[in-house]
């Protein structure tokens, strides 16, 4: 098994959905798990518990990535637990707000890049300094930036612009020896994609799928721990597609 023993990983949006897979899985494998929330701090100390009834470490962490001091405040409650050593940081917080062309709102759309793209670049800026030899990070990218399902072109937006991130940051940071990769999730059975929980949602989402259930929180994090762990010490600048074989 993969293993994480003695790395300490931050996954942002770890109290609920993906995040929450994601940071139990990164805890079952060894790391010590910092679980950041903004708004649902009991969930995130739901999930801290688990770890620790497992016999594992964990701490929440809360900030608004949505504000622009969000990330500067994270990076230094996430060096006040870990000290000078990060080895795996999670961008997975993200926000998704459905509208046509017509009905979109400025607010709305800045709300997605402030939460889903600036966030995240500061959050890497930020925590650089700890960011050692052979760290990983994983950004959450989505199946929305590179084919057009729903009505979510702002959000899609953001998607393509975390791709063009990996790039960048990759290509800065290797010579560090950071790696820098995404994943990119289809349709994810979370309260961001509730509706794959109706029968018409359900039908949706089967309908552009090769694999034939509709995903779960788990089929996702197994993905991030690979990207994570040094299995995948030589994949670097890319987003891994993990959508069960979406729009193909
Ligand atoms: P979710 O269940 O709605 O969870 C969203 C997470 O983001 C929560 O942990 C939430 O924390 C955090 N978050 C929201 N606003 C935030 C803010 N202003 N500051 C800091 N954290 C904030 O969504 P999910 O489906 O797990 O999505 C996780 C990631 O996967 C996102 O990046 C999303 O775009 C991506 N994704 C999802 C799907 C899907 O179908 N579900 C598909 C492709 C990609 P609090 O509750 O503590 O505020």
């Amino acid at each position: 098994m993969t293993s994480l023993t003695g790395k300490t990983a931050l996954v942002t949006g770890g109290s609920r959905g993906i995040g929450r897979a994601i940071a139990l899985k990164l805890a079952q494998a060894g790391a010590q798990v910092l679980v950041h929330f903004s708004a649902s701090p009991k969930d995130a100390d739901e999930v801290v518990e688990q770890i620790i009834r497992a016999g594992g470490r964990a701490t929440a962490v809360g900030a608004d990535l949505g504000a622009p001091d969000g990330p500067h405040k994270l990076a230094a409650a996430v060096r006040k637990v870990v000290g000078d050593r990060l080895d795996v940081l999670v961008n997975n917080a993200g926000v998704s707000y459905a509208a046509t062309i017509e009905d979109q709102t400025i607010e709305d759309f800045d709300k997605q890049f402030a939460v889903n793209v600036r966030g995240p670049f500061f959050l890497v800026q930020q925590l650089l300094p700890i960011l050692g030899k052979g760290s990983s990070v994983v950004f959450v990218s989505s199946l929305a930036a590179r084919s057009a399902v729903g009505n979510l072109s702002a959000y899609a937006a953001t998607k393509g612009a975390t791709d063009t991130l990996v790039k960048h940051f990759a290509a800065a940071l290797g010579s560090r020896d950071i790696r820098v990769n995404a994943i990119a999730p289809g349709v994810v059975e979370t309260e961001m994609s509730k509706f794959a929980k109706t029968d018409e949602g359900r039908q949706f989402t089967l309908g552009m799928q090769a694999l034939q259930h509709v995903a779960q929180p788990d089929d996702i994090a197994g993905a991030v721990l690979f990207l994570a762990s040094q299995d995948a010490g030589w994949v670097n600048g890319t987003t891994l597609a993990v959508d069960g074989g979406s729009k193909l």
